[in-house]
């Protein structure tokens, strides 16, 4: 017989390992399956200063293995594996990965986001030759070049300005005349003497040899188009739900988020959608951990026959 597990958690984010922490101290029998490592996107950040009791603020690679460590302690297990789909129906829930297949009586889907593409011709084809989607893990590559960033919020901001200290020279790009971006970076942003806008802007084509040397510019105004060469683009355009391989099983809202409310629970019994993948008003490290608390309080409950 195969064994079931109480809860099979899948992603190994803030979510996921909250989730693990406060099913294993509840007494379940819960394993997370995680593809990398754990702390997900949060393990890219490279200083969190917005999650309380870190007074020094904390990297976000420790943070996720601090998280894992935590739950761990109380019995959770972690199978590095990657999931290629699931039977959220089927009773128990069945998760074929690459590492076999786990069943779990309830399962907590907590896989995050991935980064948001432009959709340019080229874009693919050119990931690893000059197009990114992370600065704080490839902006390193970029000593002394000159890169773009694209994207107006927060992320966007934090990019340039972490580029700002190792490139040569940033150019933001940003569709708008002004940024969505917090007022708390406007200080650094005056600061930052090699970085630069282009406003009322969009990146058209990616220019290329071997590698990207450039980017067209359409000015969304004027409709003038130009050129701007680079080493570098960073993509900074905001995040999309990991959410495919639940089509057809479980509910999501029209951006592909898991239409689960404050409970976490989804259309499916016993499925629960934590953390990034859910809709939700502010997708934060200190939320999704919120969110893997109330999951396991609610799968409780369902494991007792109560829902
Ligand atoms: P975001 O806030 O959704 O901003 C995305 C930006 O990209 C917007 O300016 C948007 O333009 C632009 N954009 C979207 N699609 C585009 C496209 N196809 N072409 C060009 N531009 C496009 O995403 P985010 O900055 O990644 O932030 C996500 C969440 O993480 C937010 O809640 C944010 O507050 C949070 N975050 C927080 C921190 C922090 O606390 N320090 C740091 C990073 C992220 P429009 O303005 O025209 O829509």
């Amino acid at each position: 017989m195969a064994h079931v597990y109480d809860m099979v958690i899948i992603g190994g984010g803030p979510g996921g390992y909250s989730a693990a922490l406060y099913a294993a101290r509840a007494g379940l029998d819960v394993v997370v399956l995680e593809k990398l490592s754990a702390g997900g996107q949060m393990a890219l950040t490279h200083q969190v200063d917005n999650y309380p009791g870190f007074p020094e603020g904390i990297d976000g690679f420790t943070l996720g293995m601090q998280m894992q460590e935590g739950a761990e302690r109380f019995g959770a297990k972690t199978e590095y594996a990657e999931v290629e789909s699931l039977d959220l129906l089927s009773d128990p829930k069945r998760i074929e990965t690459s590492e076999g297949t786990f069943y779990g009586k309830t399962v907590v889907y907590a896989a995050g986001a991935g980064p948001r593409k432009l959709g340019l011709p080229e874009e693919e084809s050119l990931i690893g030759r000059g197009v990114n989607y992370c600065a704080a893990c490839d902006g390193m590559f970029y000593k002394g070049r000159t890169v773009v960033v694209v994207g107006g919020g927060n992320s966007a901001v934090a990019d340039a300005l972490l580029l700002s200290r190792v490139a040569d020279k940033v150019i933001l790009v940003h569709r708008r005349d002004s940024l969505r971006a917090e007022k708390i970076y406007n200080k650094a942003l005056e600061e930052a003497d090699n970085l630069e806008f282009r406003w009322n802007s969009a990146v058209v084509e990616l220019l290329r040899q071997e590698k990207l040397s450039g980017v067209k510019l359409k000015d969304v105004k004027t409709g003038e188009e130009s050129i701007v060469s680079c080493d570098g683009l960073f993509v900074s355009i905001g995040r999309r739900p990991n959410t495919d391989m639940l089509k057809g099983q479980v509910c999501l809202d029209s951006q592909g988020y898991v239409s689960a409310g404050e409970s976490c629970r989804t259309n499916i019994p016993g499925v629960f959608a934590v953390g990034d993948v859910r809709t939700k008003a502010l997708r934060q490290i200190v939320t999704a951990a919120a969110d893997g608390a109330v999951a396991v309080h609610y799968a409780e409950e369902y494991l007792a026959g109560l829902q």
